[in-house]
């Protein structure tokens, strides 16, 4: 039970607040999240890492000397967007490339990556290891698609303590890469976690029962028993994990690290008690335990329920590179181990000054190809407001019901960024630039961040000089496509966006590419989205939330497939009636 919030939408953001402020020595905010409020010396890799708030410690009470250098912190249980990570990556950043780390989610992947091209295209080198600790979530053999649990912290630590060393960017991957594969958890829960405001918890655990490897976030587990006494809890956890050794670990005189997480409200002294039969089975095994930790390292709000982690520092006889890393000092707001030498103080004026981005130039043309980049967007948003109700309805059948809201947070937030951006002197590319991360920063969901991809790839076509033609706004719409499928992982015919999006691309470069003009390629392709986004109805959903209640959806179209047709047939009238404006000046001027 969660018992105190003032706005339950506002929880994230006070929470954040209150955070900083009870933690100026290590951290100050930045738009998206955190970064260290010390200095870290010049051209250090930096470690960014970040997910959902209702984790605490993760992900913002680990940034501080020795481990993280910035968290990206999205709203409760929700994956940060794309703008708030490529922010406070863009804070964190010392010169020496950013270093991506956390639990492997889809959310978390599609703007983890998002942010990742944005600053490479930008010339900072990026490279990201997601954590795939949770041994329940996934076979052996597909052990890269396992979600990331407690096992963050190990592979955040190696990372760090690389870079604090001075490794470059490839090397502090390697050290991560290897401290994920000497990583496992396996997790129990006995209740389920009840958001801020919220009637209902998320999930529940029968009482008397306990879940066996249930997620950070109420995913599925494997099993339910009766809650066991501890010590056999103490054995199941062991017993799990030791069936699952590392890849060419010997397990007789291995070293490890044992972790006992707590989800948010098992006690400590609970948990003690479980641990006091943990480290009597590991030593029996012929282990040889390496600074064990009990405590809460990632929550799950007031979820009752523990993880053990294993992290196999050595085999016997191995010579470990990850023993020394894991001896480094670190110093956070939650999490502490030897001791950091004092550190200095970022001045709050460097500190604010890089956060402010210009405008770039832009020549006349470019300006007046914005005005109608602005137009498409209000076209977007009155789209968008007159079809809410009804795209709300469509993603309740397999859904969650919020696809008009989140289509009007984002819309609406592109609108204020590009009007902005307009009024500010901005070209058509930085205009439309603003308005994709907007939309992205504020819808929330998993459309938000695919919409951000389509209107940034297309705003990368287009310049702040010149006005852009026919064949720039299908190669950017076609790049959208691209980003679209990259990211969401998304074919033809599973039932999303893509099913009109795709038709939508290729009738426009067809007919851009024999010759029509820019109206008559748009109509043609929004046609071919619309008749494509309609035969949804007939597909079952394999990809996102609806896919668990697919059958229901068999009959009713994808929203986001509907949503996407809507808008792209209204920007054809934008168009038309744009173009007929300006043909209409030329030929006044023509006359004059
Ligand atoms: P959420 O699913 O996070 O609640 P929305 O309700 O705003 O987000 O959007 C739902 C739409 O997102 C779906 O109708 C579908 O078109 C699209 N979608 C979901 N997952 C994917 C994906 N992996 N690739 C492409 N589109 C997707
Ligand atoms: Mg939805």
């Amino acid at each position: 039970m969660t018992r105190l919030w003032n706005e339950p939408a506002d929880f994230a953001d006070e929470m954040i607040d209150g955070f900083v402020a009870a933690n100026e020595r290590y951290v100050r905010r930045v738009p998206g999240g955190v970064v260290r409020s010390t200095v870290s010396p010049a051209g250090q890799v930096a470690v960014v890492v970040g997910g959902g708030s209702g984790h605490y410690p993760a992900f913002g009470g680990l940034v501080g000397p020795g481990l993280a250098h910035g968290a990206a912190m999205g709203n409760l249980f929700a994956s940060p967007s794309t703008q708030q990570v490529y922010s406070v990556a863009k804070a964190a950043d010392n010169g020496g490339g950013v270093f991506f780390s956390y639990g492997n989610y889809a959310g978390d992947v599609l703007n983890f990556d998002a942010a990742q091209e944005r600053l490479r295209a930008e010339g900072i080198a990026c490279e990201t290891v997601t954590v795939t600790d949770d041994i329940v979530s996934a076979t052996p053999a597909d052990k890269h698609n396992r979600r990331g649990i407690a096992g963050d912290l190990t592979v955040f630590r190696i990372a760090a303590a690389a870079a604090e060393a001075g490794a470059d960017l490839a090397e502090v991957s390697r050290l991560a890469r290897l401290a994920n594969e000497r990583t496992r958890s396996f997790g129990v829960a006995f209740t389920g976690c009840t958001l801020p405001g919220a009637v209902e918890p998320l999930f529940t655990v029968p009482e008397g029962r306990m879940a066996i490897g249930l997620g950070i976030h109420g995913e599925p587990g494997i099993d339910e028993t009766d809650i066991p006494t501890a010590d056999a809890l103490a054995e199941l956890l062991v017993e799990r994990l030791l069936a699952e050794v590392p890849d060419g670990v010997e397990v007789a005189g291995a070293r490890v690290v044992p972790i006992l997480n707590g989800l948010g409200s098992l006690k400590y002294e609970e948990m003690f008690v479980v641990y006091r039969r943990i480290a009597q089975l590991l030593t029996d095994a012929g282990l040889e335990l390496v600074d064990p930790h009990v405590g809460e390292y990632c929550t799950s709000f007031d979820m009752a329920g523990t993880s053990l982690t294993l992290f196999w520092l050595a085999g016997a006889g191995e010579e470990s590179e990850l023993a020394p890393l894991w001896d480094a000092p670190v110093d956070t707001p939650a999490y502490r181990r030897g001791s950091v030498a004092p550190q200095q103080r970022v001045l709050v004026t460097d500190a604010t000054a890089d956060l402010v981005a210009e405008i770039p130039d832009a020549d006349e043309a470019s300006r007046a190809a914005a005005q109608t980049v602005l137009a498409a967007v209000r076209t977007i948003v009155d789209t968008v407001d007159t079809h809410v109700d009804e795209l709300g309805r469509i993603d309740a059948i397999a859904g969650d019901g919020d696809h008009g809201i989140g289509m009007q947070r984002g819309s609406h937030a592109a609108l204020a960024a590009a009007t902005a951006a307009v009024d500010a002197g901005a070209g058509a590319r930085t205009t439309l630039a603003r308005a994709a991360d907007a939309w992205a920063d504020k819808a929330g969901g998993t459309s938000g961040a695919l919409w951000g991809v389509i209107l940034n790839a297309v705003a990368a076509k287009l310049a702040d000089e010149g006005r852009p033609d026919a064949a720039a706004v299908a190669a950017g719409v076609a790049a959208g496509s691209r980003g679209v499928t990259d990211y969401g992982k998304a074919e033809v015919g599973d039932k999303t966006l893509v099913d009109a999006l795709v038709p939508f691309s290729t009738t426009l470069t067809g007919a851009v590419d024999s010759g029509a003009g820019l109206t008559d390629a748009w109509r043609a392709a929004a046609d071919a989205a619309t008749r494509a986004a309609a035969r949804t109805a007939e597909l079952l959903p394999r990809m996102g939330r609806a896919r668990t209640h697919g059958q229901n959806s068999v009959g009713t179209p994808d929203p986001g497939a509907i949503s996407l047709a809507l808008i792209v047939t209204a920007i054809a009238e934008t168009l038309a009636a744009e173009t007929r404006a300006t043909d209409d000046n030329e030929k006044e001027s023509a006359n004059a």
